[in-house]
């Protein structure tokens, strides 16, 4: 796979899916722009990237942040000199049962999943069309696609987010724009960490974990998403379901 020439804009890249999406698609030839919260984690991947010959900026931001989502996607134009590819990945997946919910935890998932996606896809939009197109990749996730016991408040995010895509691409195609929607099954990252110190929502997760068997990589889903980049123009994958083999629902 050949990315040379691609600027590609990764949120959530400090770990899990948006790490290794930026790792492969630095191997590929890409030019990657980097956002998440932790300023350490991103400076030492864009090294990592860097002295291994490729090209990686580090911009430490919140997405939930709205001025800051957008000076994300300017600077990373800026510092790329184009903005072929935005990946809005960055996630929390906070579980657990309506009643007796830390309603901040919704709050967080709403301002991360939703609201962050798309104040980047704002600022994304304009600068892509103006460059005559572009590639939105949003990540969702089979949560976006069925709903659970215990996961609600998340299901509601990544169905929006899947919901969204879809009306993005009819509203973008006629600027150029080809918009993604990846819905991944379980990824062994840290999303699953968030739930630590939540009893109930830990056995479950180890439970699912255990009836699948192997999960997947992040580098599995990093190779899907690269798979819908490089498709020929006329081409846009519009939505793609990664699970591992052993995943029921
Ligand atoms: P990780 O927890 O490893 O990665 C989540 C990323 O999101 C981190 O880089 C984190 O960076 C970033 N993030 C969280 N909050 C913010 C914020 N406010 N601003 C900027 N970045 C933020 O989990 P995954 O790699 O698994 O998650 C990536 C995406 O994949 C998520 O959208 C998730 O919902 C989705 N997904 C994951 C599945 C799985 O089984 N793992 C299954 C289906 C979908 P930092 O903390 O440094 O800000």
């Amino acid at each position: 796979m050949d990315l040379s020439g691609r600027a590609i804009a990764i949120t959530g890249a400090t770990s899990g899916i948006g790490e290794a999406t930026a790792v492969l698609a630095a191997a590929a030839g890409a030019s990657v722009a980097l956002a998440g919260r932790r300023a350490d984690r991103l400076e030492s991947l864009a090294a990592r990237i860097n002295d291994d010959g490729g090209r990686a900026v580090a911009l430490p931001t919140d997405v939930a942040v709205e001025d800051e989502a957008r000076a994300f996607v300017q600077h990373a134009y800026e510092q790329l000199g184009r903005l072929d590819v935005l990946v809005n990945n960055a996630g929390v997946m906070l579980l657990g049962a309506v009643t007796g919910a830390d309603t901040a935890e919704w709050r967080q998932m709403i301002e991360v999943n939703c609201l962050g996606l798309l104040y980047c896809t704002h600022a994304a939009l304009p600068v892509m069309g103006e460059q005559g197109g572009g590639h939105i990749v949003n990540v969702s996730s089979v949560a976006g696609r069925r709903a659970s016991l215990g996961t609600g408040v998340y299901n509601m995010t990544k169905f929006g987010v899947t919901a969204f895509s879809e009306s993005l691409r009819l509203e973008a195609l006629h600027a150029g724009i080809r918009v993604t929607v990846i819905e991944p099954g379980y990824v062994e990252t840290e999303l699953q960490g968030h739930n630590a110190g939540k009893d109930f929502v830990v056995d479950a997760i180890a439970q699912a974990q255990e009836q699948i068997g192997k999960v997947l990589e992040a580098e599995d889903i990093a190779r899907a998403i690269l798979y819908c980049v490089s498709q020929p123009e006329h081409v846009n994958v519009s939505e793609v379901m990664v699970v591992p083999r052993g995943q029921q629902r």
